[in-house]
Parts: C-alpha cells; sequence; structure tokens
C-alpha cells in the first residue's frame, strides 16, 4: 500500500484525478484503519488529507452556516456558532465514540463512511445539509437526502473530495436536539438515532414545521416525511406523537445486528420520539436551554 500526504484541497484533486478508485482518502482514520485492520478495504494507496486546515472549521455567513469536511466532532461539540445554530449537531457529535474518537474523528469521515449508524447524519438531515463535492471537473452540491445510497454507499464519485457542509440555522421559535439509544453511554454506535427540528406559531403553542430523522433504523439515515406532516398543526398532544410514531414504523426498515433486534429498534421509536417532542417545544418555548 502507497501512502501520500496531501496539503491542499487541489493537491487531493488532482491526486484523486490521477489515481481515481485504488485512492482512498484518510482523514481522522478512525473508520479507515479499524476498516483496513479487519480486512474489509484494501486501499493501494491512501492520501492523508488530515492536514489541509482549508477544510476545517465553521463560517456563518448569509443565513447559511459552512462547515469544513474535517471538522472534527470535538470542534462542534464545542463551537458556538454549532451550539446556537444547529445544537442538535453538537449534541450528536459530543456522542460519537469516546474522547479520543471525538478528538480526530471528523464530520466528512463520518458522512462518507455512511454507517446506517452514523450520528451526524440526522441532525444534518433535519438542517437541509447540502454537501459540496469538488473533483478536477468543478464543484457540485448534493443534498444530504440523497447522498446515502445505502451502506457505505454514498453518491460520491471516486474522483470527489467532500470540502464541506452548508446546513440551514435552528429559525425563531423552534427547538432541536438528538437523541441516541447505545448500549453503553460511551464508544458505542447508536442502537437507535433520532434527530428532531420543531418550529412553533409565535405564542409558542402550535407545530409549524416538523423535521424529523433517524440512524440505525435502516440501511441508511433517513428524513421521516409521514411522521413530519402528523406533526404538523399539533401541540405535540400525546395522540399526535403516537401517530407519528406508528409512521415511523411503517416506514422504516431497522436492521438486525449483534447489537439489537430490528423488533426492539422498533420498540424504542415511541419513547424517543415522545421525548424529542418534549424537549424540543421546551427548547422552542425557551423554558429549557438548549444541550450545553
Ligand atoms: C472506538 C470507535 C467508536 C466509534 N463510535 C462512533 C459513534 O458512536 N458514532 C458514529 O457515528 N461513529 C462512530 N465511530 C466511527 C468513526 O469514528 C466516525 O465515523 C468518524 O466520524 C469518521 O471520521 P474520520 O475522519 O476518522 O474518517 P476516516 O476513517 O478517515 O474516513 C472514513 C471514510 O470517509 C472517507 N472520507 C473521509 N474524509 C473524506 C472527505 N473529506 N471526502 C471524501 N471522502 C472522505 C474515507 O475515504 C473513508 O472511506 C467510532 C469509531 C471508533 C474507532
Amino acid at each position: 500500500m502507497d501512502f501520500r500526504r496531501a496539503g491542499t484541497t487541489d493537491e487531493i484533486v488532482s491526486i484523486l484525478a490521477e489515481v481515481g478508485p485504488d485512492a482512498t482518502l484518510l482523514a481522522g482514520g478512525t473508520d479507515v484503519m479499524v476498516q483496513y485492520l479487519r480486512g474489509e478495504i484494501a486501499p493501494k494507496l491512501l492520501v492523508h488529507i488530515e492536514q489541509v486546515d482549508e477544510l476545517a472549521g465553521v463560517d456563518e455567513a448569509d443565513g447559511r452556516v459552512d462547515i469544513g469536511a474535517l471538522t472534527t466532532h470535538l470542534t462542534l461539540s464545542e463551537d458556538p456558532v454549532i451550539r446556537r445554530t444547529v445544537p442538535g449537531l453538537a449534541e450528536a457529535a459530543s456522542q460519537v465514540g469516546g474522547h479520543q474518537t471525538q478528538a480526530v474523528g471528523t464530520v466528512g469521515g463520518n458522512l462518507c463512511n455512511a454507517s446506517p449508524a452514523a450520528d451526524t447524519a440526522p441532525p444534518l438531515l433535519v438542517a437541509d445539509a447540502e454537501l459540496r463535492l469538488r473533483s478536477a471537473a468543478g464543484t457540485r452540491t448534493v443534498p444530504l437526502d440523497r447522498f446515502f445510497l445505502g451502506r457505505r454507499h454514498t453518491a460520491r464519485r471516486p474522483d470527489e473530495v467532500l470540502t464541506s457542509i452548508a446546513v440551514r440555522p435552528l429559525p425563531s421559535h423552534a427547538g432541536e436536539t438528538y437523541l441516541k439509544v447505545g448500549r453503553r453511554g460511551a464508544m458505542e454506535v447508536a442502537i437507535v438515532g433520532l434527530a428532531a427540528r420543531l418550529v412553533l406559531d409565535d405564542d409558542g403553542d402550535v407545530v409549524t414545521d416538523a423535521r424529523l430523522a433517524v440512524c440505525s433504523m435502516a440501511p441508511r439515515p433517513l428524513r421521516l416525511p409521514d411522521a413530519e406532516r402528523l406533526l404538523v398543526g399539533s401541540r405535540g398532544e400525546p395522540e399526535a406523537v403516537a401517530a407519528a410514531a406508528d409512521a415511523v414504523q411503517e416506514t422504516t426498515e431497522p436492521i438486525d445486528d449483534a447489537r439489537a433486534r430490528a423488533a426492539y429498534r422498533r420498540r424504542l421509536v415511541p419513547r424517543l420520539l415522545a421525548e424529542a417532542v418534549r424537549l424540543c417545544m421546551r427548547r422552542a418555548r425557551g423554558e429549557e436551554e438548549s444541550w450545553s
């Protein structure tokens, strides 16, 4: 296996143009190295991109927030702009593995690895994230809900690098959260992860917009439009939440794996959704601080 280190985005793009599918990008390496050591991947060339500083960091301008692909989970969980504008993402990033994983693992690596359990995917889906992918041919933008095609399968072409992720900040009268059920408190991927973003009317009473997304409930992280529609117009009453939970169960195909059976994952949904709705409504009304 060959190893090259890229210092700029231009360098990454030109290596990918030259080598194509034989090159594997190495950001924090917390997925790549595990998969390599397990024999699941056998890259011919590893391209180390971790030190390309222009691909890391958070920018806020013109009503959008841009997150560099190499931004680590630790930065996401601590960054004041992320905590104010996409608090569900900060909450999710703080639950990716343990401290060491958060210190080196990146948001771009989490998305491009496309695990069904990727923790940053649900909060980014509810924030209408759009991914910028760059190759020698130029840059294209792909909405996150069209990026995941299946387990470890994305719309990224082999000659493309993910450079940044643009998200829509939380509007006023809105609250969001990311709730994760795992076997242990730390170092464990999600059995179920649920992100919710609810917008309330000016009186803080009725839900005017609802966004929900899950991980570990299908071969890829998903938005839940049917369940969202059932919450809009409600006041978060138990009947509306129960109907939305039924819709989640009907429209997802939970995975069966060593961590949990599909039936157990389904059983978690009603309580998880009820708690997410309760938290979002309290946060939207200012009755409770966002995650901190
Ligand atoms: C102990 C442990 C615990 C973990 N716990 C969790 C958890 O709780 N939740 C969770 O979601 N994940 C977890 N993970 C998985 C992993 O840490 C995350 O997915 C992490 O975000 C991956 O980021 P990375 O920078 O290390 O990616 P890498 O391993 O460097 O790369 C992952 C994949 O993305 C590609 N890639 C990386 N950057 C780019 C880019 N900019 N453009 C195009 N392709 C790119 C790589 O080629 C590779 O295919 C855990 C891993 C470990 C080892």
